[in-house]
């Protein structure tokens, strides 16, 4: 459907749980406290019962994310699920990787499309250190048996962190040289801890042309502009949410592991959905999406205008 700016609404990313077994620093506190209690979780058929009714909306693309997808008990049921309602042709998932060699094939089993892995740094000591707890190899690992799995046009998403990994930055373009992967570099937001980081750290997707000159755009894809080193295998994509803010294409709009639809990332405005069944659940959707704010105002000296964390909206 359309919302009240013309936009036509047709992606819904759900968070399906708050908690995650890394606690990654621009994301989470040191603590990784989950707010929620099971019994105020959306269950599997509440959430099937939101993207039918979504569905019925002109929604036709879902993404599972988090906190971490994969340590929701019983996920790939939940995508089985997802991907038997009618209407939804695309099922897709971001994760932080390091569980995929455990659940690639359920995934694939249960019908999930395409993965996005998030991976921010190919050194160990620097992934150790900006996850406080993971292991890089765990992530590399996910990524090969995502390969071996046989999903295709997996995406690597790489937050930008000025001082931290954009002498990576070749580094990861030189991955698309081979694989068929898209590396998308997206811009740090100031959204929870990072709110208070200092401007050095966040850097304008541009940052990457100038670190990789041999960069030929091609063309754009959703949010991302896509570009490639010629002869390369894959691609690599910018996401700009704070130099070119792109809510005048927005489509998608977010819902929370406790029910709450969020109709934009960075603003307040939340409406629960959890207890709400049939008419009452279509109406408040159908409400909701219409007034999806016209845009964010956040920079770096502004902060997102969300009271969650990353991790309690899944990015
Ligand atoms: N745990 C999964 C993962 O890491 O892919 C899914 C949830 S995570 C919140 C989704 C995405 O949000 C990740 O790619 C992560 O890097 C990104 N993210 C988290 N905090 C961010 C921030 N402050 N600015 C930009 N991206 C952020
Ligand atoms: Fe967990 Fe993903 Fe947040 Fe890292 S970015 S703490 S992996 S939810």
């Amino acid at each position: 459907m359309r919302d009240a700016c013309g936009r036509t609404i047709r992606y819904l990313r759900i968070s399906v749980t708050d908690r995650c077994n890394y606690r990654c620093r621009y994301c989470m506190g040191e603590d990784g406290v989950s707010l929620h209690t099971h019994a105020q979780m959306l269950t599997f058929e509440e959430i099937a019962e939101i993207v039918a009714a979504c569905a019925q909306l002109g929604i036709d693309k879902v993404r599972l994310t988090g906190g971490e997808p994969l340590v929701r008990r019983g996920i790939a049921t939940l995508c089985a699920m997802l991907k038997g309602i009618p209407g939804i042709s695309e099922l897709t998932l971001t994760t932080n990787g390091s569980l995929l060699p455990l659940y690639a094939s359920d995934l694939k089993a249960a019908g999930v499309d395409r993965l996005n892995i998030s991976l921010d740094t190919l050194d160990p000591e620097k992934f150790r250190s900006i996850t406080r707890v993971g292991t890089l190899s765990d992530v590399l690992d996910g990524l090969d048996a995502a390969e071996r799995t046989g999903f295709l046009h997996t995406k690597l998403n790489v937050v930008l962190i000025g001082g931290f990994n954009n002498d990576e930055i070749g580094a990861f373009v030189e991955m698309t040289k081979d694989r068929a992967l898209s590396v998308r570099f997206i811009e740090l937001m100031p959204i929870g801890d990072t709110a208070d980081w200092d401007a050095k750290h966040f850097l304008p997707s541009s940052a990457v042309l100038a670190a990789v000159p041999a960069l030929e755009r091609i063309d754009t894809d959703g949010v991302a502009v896509r570009y490639r080193v010629p002869g390369y295998v894959g691609t690599v994509g910018l996401i700009p949410p704070m130099s070119e803010k792109f809510c005048d294409r927005c489509n998608r709009i977010r819902l929370t592991a406790d029910g709450k639809l969020k109709p934009c990332l960075h603003s307040a405005q939340e409406v629960s959905l959890k207890g709400l069944h049939k008419a009452e659940l279509f109406q408040t959707l159908k409400l909701a999406i219409y007034n999806k704010p016209k845009e964010h105002h956040m920079d770096c000296l502004h902060p997102s205008g969300s009271v969650r964390r990353m991790y309690e909206i899944g990015g």
